[in-house]
């Protein structure tokens, strides 16, 4: 797995949908305070990581992390 992650606020992909969970430890992410409110996505918004795993998993997974400035033209 080569992946390419962007640390953002957690967002549901739509409506029905309002929470997801990290792919390794299953944290839960959603928009609630008692919930992980932000972490790390992949490019399609489908799979999230919690930041205790992207950086316990990076070297391993290689994972590359995509900065702030390529964040705005992205849409949610
Ligand atoms: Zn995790």
């Amino acid at each position: 797995m080569n992946a390419e992650l962007r640390k953002s606020s957690y967002k549901p992909l739509n409506e029905n949908w309002e929470h997801d969970h990290c792919a390794f430890c299953w944290d839960k992410f959603s928009e609630k305070p008692e919930d992980l409110n932000s972490g790390y996505c992949t490019k399609d918004k489908k799979h999230w990581i919690c930041e205790e795993c992207f950086n316990d998993f990076k070297e391993m997974f290689h994972f590359t992390e995509i900065y702030e400035e390529s964040i705005a033209s992205y849409k949610f």
